[in-house]
């Protein structure tokens, strides 16, 4: 059962006094009490090692975390900890809201609670399917007839990076940077000129920023289409990673095309290190290759 690695996605770390009504952005102390739990019972590996070195036999399972977006608390309260536990990261950047206040969901969020509401999943789904070009003029535009203020003042702990910072993340021994699109696009959305041009344009991005160049790329939301995987792999990408719960086994892990496709488990609040074992085991015994149809 053991003989699996696990693949692991965050989104934010924030401190604990700060008031989130965001099952994603896990406070501080939970965030310890989890690296606490995965180090006692895993291996926590790099993305190189992760890929490139076997599991020896007696090794625990490796674990590998992620976080998704580009949250500059990433950097300001995640990173120290990750260090302090000596746990290497990758970090999935979408590139076109780097030096921007808000990622479009959490600005919407902030707004409506503004006049009480919530956004409902429906909302949020109707968004996601839209051309990137056209979700902020539809956010502005529900805020304006909901009466909200579609510019509230930007909640710090969930602004993204800047292009400074995320060199400093990229910097840190251990911190890899991945890809993530570079408007958030869904790609199950996108043709193929779409699609090139979102990949094409956050790598080169990258590239010239951060001096690195992903070969491992976070399709927004989870949601992409295997008619797209070719397309993937001549832009040079050799793994996939989805939302789709699982554990990574020896045959996925050898499995061939490249770009291969791995499972990742999502990481929140309500994660206690009991219920997440709770929770890690059981997925393990439903285990199903992913299919890769998250944020
Ligand atoms: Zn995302």
């Amino acid at each position: 059962m053991f003989t699996a690695d696990l693949i692991v996605m965050y989104h934010g770390v924030v401190p604990d006094d700060e008031p989130l009504d965001d099952w994603l952005q896990v406070p501080a102390s939970r965030f310890r009490d989890q690296l606490a739990f995965f180090t006692r019972w895993f291996t926590p590996v790099c993305v190189e090692t992760f890929f490139t070195t076997p599991r020896k036999a007696w090794q625990k399972p490796r674990l590998l975390v992620t976080f998704d977006d580009g949250y500059a608390n990433n950097l300001t309260v995640a990173a120290p900890i990750l260090q302090e536990y000596r746990v290497p990261a990758l970090f999935f950047l979408a590139t076109g809201y780097l030096e921007t206040p808000w990622f479009w969901w959490d600005r919407l969020q902030a707004s409506l609670a503004t006049v009480g509401q919530k956004p409902s999943p429906a909302l949020i789904a109707e968004i996601k399917a839209l051309a990137p070009p056209d979700v902020e003029a539809k956010v502005t535009a529900i805020l304006r007839d909901r009466g909200a203020n579609p510019f509230p003042p930007p909640t710090p702990a969930l602004r993204p990076l800047t292009w400074r910072e995320a060199q400093q993340l990229a910097s840190l021994p251990g911190f890899a940077i991945g890809n993530h699109g570079h408007c958030h696009e869904i790609f199950a959305h996108l043709d193929d000129t779409a699609l090139t041009h979102t990949l094409t344009l956050s790598q080169r991005l990258l590239t010239e920023r951060l001096g690195v160049q992903p070969t491992w790329i976070a399709p927004p939301n989870g949601d992409w289409r295997r008619d797209q995987i070719d397309r993937f792999a001549q832009l040079g990408f050799q793994a996939i990673f989805t939302t789709q719960p699982g554990w990574v086994t020896r045959r996925q892990r050898a499995s061939s095309p490249v770009p291969r496709v791995f499972p990742r488990i999502g990481i929140g609040t309500t994660d206690r290190p009991f219920d997440l074992a709770k929770r890690l085991l059981k997925t393990r015994l439903r285990q199903t290759v992913p299919t890769g149809e998250g944020r």
